[in-house]
Formats: structure tokens, sequence, C-alpha cells
């Protein structure tokens, strides 16, 4: 009988909760496992940045499998189809053992998926395995779920996390199935998605992702506090594309970090792991969060919609150069730093006054680390409409932000090479140098970088008036 472990946000061996489950349950049942992944109809597919670098995460992760003389099983098609084709095809599949989606669209086809398997006799494993804590643990005394991260923070710090598990490579490979490829067109249609991807964020398998980890313990975590805010320094662990594949697992990262000295550097670093964790809750208790502001006060707030505008921020074509920048990285690279997140999302709701959901859904496209918790949280609070957000009336200034956090402009110059040769006095600012400056800095301000878009001043008062208007009449 096989025992089948379907892969789907976790490519890895090691710490992998339902790869642990299913091989236990093997070595005591005599049974056999296999690896699967479901790849949905290559017709829903967007060919993103997001879902390039998630096919090539498979496809390594197949072939590592392949080294070790493992096949990761392919089967395309709606899930139902698959599943069925796979128990016609392996009558003798017993067991399904799969880390659980608990949020979004991957919580109902979990749903379906366990009834489905019931109808087919297959047994359905599921668990928690990519957050520290399940969404429904962190609760109040009176079980309702925290809005509040601080007081959050305070229960999830003293809930005691699962320890990662351990399996030898000898477990993993003398229980894995030697049965033939189930669905050959399945495996040609994965390659020919494969062939349209292309990523130029580094994609790290299991072994890497384990490397950057050491590098970040090693170098950065101890100035993690103070280094974490200015983008040019790479203060982070810029883990997140490897969490959000699962080449890594959260425990892993947490229960190293708890190796390391007490510093404020690795408690600021917890506190983001626990962050990641508030989201996801937030997202669980708040299912339509994608679409509706968790403060319901909100909703229906007169959002602007007006594509130019979108279009020039998603372009990194504002004027205002860390905009710009932050920009023009996530177009480049797939991936942008957390401040740079920040400013971004501020500088489209409060400075264009755009629906943030316009904002979410450029974002699940570009970042190859979309995780839709983290990206709604993040979002809504820099709209200032979610649970615990920047307080309406507080709106990022993009200058001062860029001057606090990239004094020196060396990260603007990095994304926006028409601002290369501009003086350190003005790379904030640069439609405020005169004719000459301009041309000795060889850019003209409205013909090589656009001037500001709009006025940060007038559009930061419209943006707390409206607020202010909008609560008043509610
Ligand atoms: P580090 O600083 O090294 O932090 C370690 C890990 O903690 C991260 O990898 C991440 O998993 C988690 N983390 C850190 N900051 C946050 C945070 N503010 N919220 C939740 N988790 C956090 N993160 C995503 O993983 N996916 C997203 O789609 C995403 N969208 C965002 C959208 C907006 C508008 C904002 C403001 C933030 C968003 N974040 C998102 C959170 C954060 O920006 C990234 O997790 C972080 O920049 C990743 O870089 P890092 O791995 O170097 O982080």
């Amino acid at each position: 009988q096989y025992v089948v472990v379907w892969f789907r946000r976790d490519f890895r061996l090691q710490d992998h909760t339902a790869l642990y489950y299913a091989i236990n349950e093997v070595k005591k049942s005599g049974k056999e496992w296999l690896a699967l992944f479901h790849l949905d109809p290559p017709e829903h597919l967007k060919g993103s940045p997001h879902e390039d670098y998630f096919f090539q995460t498979v496809s390594q992760f197949k072939q590592r499998l392949k080294e070790k003389g493992i096949h990761l099983h392919i089967l395309t098609g709606e899930m139902e189809e698959a599943l069925n084709k796979l128990k016609k095809e392996l009558p003798s599949t017993s067991d399904l053992y799969v880390n659980l989606d608990r949020v979004g669209e991957g919580a109902k086809r979990d749903e379906r998926a366990k009834d489905i398997c019931e109808s087919l006799g297959i047994s359905f494993h599921g668990f928690d395995d990519a957050y520290l804590t399940a969404p429904d643990q962190v609760v109040k005394g009176d079980k309702s779920y925290y809005k509040v991260f601080t007081p959050y923070l305070r229960t999830w710090s003293k809930i005691q996390k699962k320890k990662p598990v351990r399996l030898s490579e000898s477990e993993i490979v003398a229980a894995a199935a030697n049965v033939p490829v189930i669905d050959e067109k399945s495996e040609r249609v994965f390659q020919s998605v494969l062939k349209r991807c292309s990523t130029s964020w580094p994609l790290l398998g299991e072994k890497h992702a384990l490397e950057k980890l050491e590098e970040f313990l090693v170098g950065k975590i101890n100035d993690y506090e103070q280094n974490r805010d200015y983008p040019e320094l790479l203060g982070t662990s810029q883990l997140s594309p490897c969490l959000k594949v699962g080449t890594i697992s959260p425990r892993t990262i947490l229960f190293r970090v708890f190796e390391k000295k007490d510093t404020k550097g690795r408690e600021a670093f917890i506190k983001e792991l626990a962050w990641r964790d508030f989201y996801h809750m937030i997202q669980y208790y708040n299912p339509d969060c994608k679409e509706l502001e968790v403060r319901n006060e909100y909703q229906g707030f007169n959002w602007n919609q007006d594509k130019n505008l979108l279009k020039s921020w998603s372009e990194g074509k504002t004027g205002f150069p860390i905009v710009d920048a932050g920009m023009r990285q996530l177009k480049k690279e797939g991936w942008m730093h957390n401040r740079l997140r920040m400013i971004t999302a501020s500088f489209l709701t409060k400075d264009y006054l755009i629906d943030w959901r316009l904002g979410e859904r450029y974002f699940e496209e570009m970042l190859i680390d979309y995780d839709s918790s983290s990206n709604i949280g993040g979002w809504q609070w820099a709209a200032s409409v979610g649970t615990d957000a920047v307080p309406y009336f507080r709106v990022f200034n993009p200058t001062t932000q860029s001057k606090r956090f990239d004094k020196k402009g060396e990260y603007i110059r990095k994304y926006i090479p028409e601002l290369r040769h501009v003086e350190d006095a003005f790379i904030h600012e640069p439609w405020k140098m005169d004719e000459k400056k301009q041309k000795e800095a060889g850019c003209l301000i409205g013909r090589d970088y656009p001037a500001p878009s709009v006025n940060h001043h007038i559009q930061r008062k419209k943006a707390i008036s409206m607020f202010e208007e909008y609560k008043n009449v509610q």
C-alpha cells in the first residue's frame, strides 16, 4: 500500500511535518511512500514572477529527489480530477499526508481534498506546518482572537513552539515506493510550464536556505535591530522567499535563533516571525480580508481607481526617487525590502489615494515571497484600514523617509540609473536642482526622470480629511 505525501509550499525534506509522520506510518505499517505535486491546470496560471519562482523551486526539488532515486510525481488538472487519477492508477493508495493551508483558497481546497479522499477510501492526514503557531492557537482567555499585536506577542512568546522534526536520509530513501510515472502527460505539461519560467532572484534549495540562515546568524542578527530599516545595508535575513516556498521551516529558523546570544537583534528578529503568525491569524479570523478591510468602519471607503496613477507607481515613475527605486527593485528582482514595502504602499494609498486592493494585487503578482496573510496585513496596515494599522493621520512623507533610511541615496542610485550622477544634496528631491545642476547630473527633470506627480503636502491633507469625513458620515 502507498502513503502519498503531497508537497505544495514545503519543498524540503527536513522538518517537514507531513513527511515526518508519513515516514513514521510507513515504518510501522510496512507500506511505501511516494511524493506528489499537483499542478493547477496551466490555463489558470498567470505567468507572473511569483509563479515562475515557485515552479522553478518545484523543479529544483524534483531534481534533488531524483538524485536520491525518488520520483516527484506530477498530476495536473483540477484537484478532484488529479486525486481521482491517483486512485485509479494506484488503487493501493491508502493515505494522503499533507501540510495544510489554513487560510484563503488553499484552506477551501484542503476541505474539498479531505472529502474527496474520504469518498475514494484514502485516509487524509493534515498538519499545521508553515507557521510557528496554528492560527487558532494564540487566543485570549475568553477564546476571542487578538486584534492588537503587543498583547498577542506576549501570549505568543509564552507558548511552547513545536521543535523541528528530523529524519535521516536513509529513512526517507529506504521507504520510497518505486512505481512507474503515474501520468506522463502531466509530467510533460509541467516541463512546458517550466520552459516559460525565469527568475532573477537566487533560487535557493533546502541546503542553501540553511546556509543563508547561518550567514544571517553569524553576520547580521546582532545588529538586526539597528540595521533592519536601511535597505542598502541588507541587514535582514532575506529568508522570506525560502519561507514562502518552504525550503526552510520557521521552526528550523526559530530554534537556531534560540541558540544565539540573547541580544536586542535576536529579540527584534523573533518579533518579526511573530508578526508573520499574527497576520496569518488575522486572515484566519477574517477570511474576507483580501477584499474587505478588517476595520469594518472603513469598508466602502471611496478610494481612487485611477489607472494612470497606478501605472506610474507600478513602473516606478512617480517622480519620488525612494518610491520609484522600491518599485523598480520589485519589478527587476521580485523582492523588496520591508521599509520600501511600507513606503511604496503608503505612497499609493495616501499620496495617490488609490485602493489598497489594487496595490495588494500588484504585489501578489510581482513578489516571489508573496504570502497572502502578510501581504494583506501589510497593505491594510499602510492604508490604515487593518487591525493595529498605522493611524490615518500619520502619513509617511516619502522625502523624509528617503533622507532618513537612504541617507546617501545609495539604494536610489542602484535602481534609478538616471539619478546616478545627482549630488547627495538633491538625490531625495531631484526636482529642486536648477537647470545647471540638472545638466551637470545628466538628468533633465521631466525628460530623463519625471517631475513629482503630486504635491505630497496637499495629498497628505486630502488623505487625512477623506478619512475624517468618512468617519463622520458613518
Ligand atoms: P526579515 O526582516 O529577515 O524577517 C524574517 C522573517 O519574518 C521574514 O522573512 C518574514 O517571514 C517575517 N516578517 C518580517 N517582517 C514581517 C512583517 N512586517 N509582516 C509579516 N512577516 C514579517 N512578507 C512576506 O513574506 N510576503 C508578502 O507578501 C509580504 N507583503 C508585504 C506587503 C507590505 C505592504 C508590507 C508593508 C510588508 C509585507 N511583508 C510581506 C512583510 C515584510 O516586508 C517581509 O516579510 C520582509 O521584508 C521579508 O524580508 P526578510 O526575509 O529579509 O525579513
